[in-house]
This record gives structure tokens, sequence and C-alpha cells, in this order.
């Protein structure tokens, strides 16, 4: 029988990049299908329809491709936060640990003011650890995190619980082992 693809069918897995042992999740492939591309970010607002926001707030750097589709449907503005050294006006930074060693996100000091609602957006969820450094420099500006949404979830990478401990829900579109 023939099924319409889904999300997860447009992604492409490359195997031992960037390094050896690694399945690294391509969603240029999804990105570059007119009909994947459209169903990603119809899917990713989905949970969101009525719900106000002010803010989406993009992941370097496939959160910025997501995010800025995001919010040009949910007509609100977009904040890019980036690794460090990254951005040219005053920032905040947050360090967050890697499997070896740690590294840093910057979002401007003045991109969001206290009170806005805020939805974080990047392509894939594993640890859990850059979509937490996200939460927090937002809190740290005063933002209510409205919530998490990911194209990928890598269940097994506890992401999830991580972000949900915070007090944001996550929204996911498919899974890989
Ligand atoms: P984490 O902070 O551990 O949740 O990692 C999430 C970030 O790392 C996202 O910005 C992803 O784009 C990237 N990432 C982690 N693992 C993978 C993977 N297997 N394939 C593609 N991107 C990944």
């Amino acid at each position: 029988m023939n099924r319409q693809k889904s999300v997860k069918d447009y992604i492409r897995t490359i195997v031992d990049f960037p390094h050896e042992g690694i399945l690294f999740r391509d969603v240029t492939t999804l990105f570059a299908d007119a009909r994947g591309f459209r169903i990603c970010v119809d899917q990713l607002l989905s949970p969101y329809a009525g719900i106000p926001i002010d803010k989406v707030v993009g992941l370097e750097a496939r959160g910025f491709i997501l995010g800025g589709a995001v919010a040009h449907q949910l007509t609100t503005g977009f904040v890019p936060i980036r690794k460090k050294g990254k951005l040219p006006g005053a920032v905040i930074s947050q360090a967050y640990a890697l499997e070896y060693g740690e590294a840093v996100m910057e979002i401007h000091d003045d991109a969001i003011r206290a009170g806005e609602r805020v939805l974080i957006v990047d392509d894939l969820l594993a640890t859990g650890g850059t979509a937490s450094a996200a939460i927090e420099l937002c809190r740290r500006l005063g933002a209510e995190v409205v919530g998490a949404a990911f194209v990928i979830d890598l269940p097994e990478l506890g992401g999830r619980r991580a972000i949900e401990a915070l007090g944001v829900e996550v929204h996911a579109l498919c899974e890989f082992e």
C-alpha cells in the first residue's frame, strides 16, 4: 500500500560523522524537499496554535533554519542563540557540559524583554545540554519558556527528561535509536 512519506522518511543518516561511532541524523535532505520542509514546519508549530508566543528562539545552526520558518508562520520575532563569540552585540553566556569538556552558548542581552513568552526550536534533542543552556539564557532575561520543539528526539540520551525536569514541555516529531 502507498503511504505518504513522514518527516522521518526524509532524514538521512550519515555513519561515523563527525566522529567514528556517531550516527549523524542529517536534516538537510528534509529541508531540501519542498513537501518535507512544509510538513516539518507545520508539525513543529501545531501544538502551539492559539497559544500566545512573542519570540521564537533558534539554536545554532539548524535551529536558525527551522526557527525562522516557524517565527514567520506564527508572526513572531526570531532570536538566535549562538556559540561563544559569534554574536556582535552585548551578550550573556551560559556554559554546559559536553561529553568531553564544555561549550558556551550566548544570546544578545536585549533580545528578549522580561515577561516575553518564547518557544525554543532546534533540529535534534540528544542529551539536552544545548537546550537546557538555552532555557537558562532565556530565563535569565526574564522570559517564560512555553515549550521546546525538535524534529528529532534520541530518547536513549535522556534529553526529554532533562528538559522536562526544568519544567518545559518537549515536542518532537520523530525518534531515532
Ligand atoms: P545535546 O546538547 O546533547 O542535546 O545535542 C543537541 C545538539 O547537537 C543539536 O544542536 C544537534 O544538532 C546536535 N547533535 C547531537 N547529536 C546529533 C546526531 N546524532 N545527529 C545530528 N546532530 C546531532
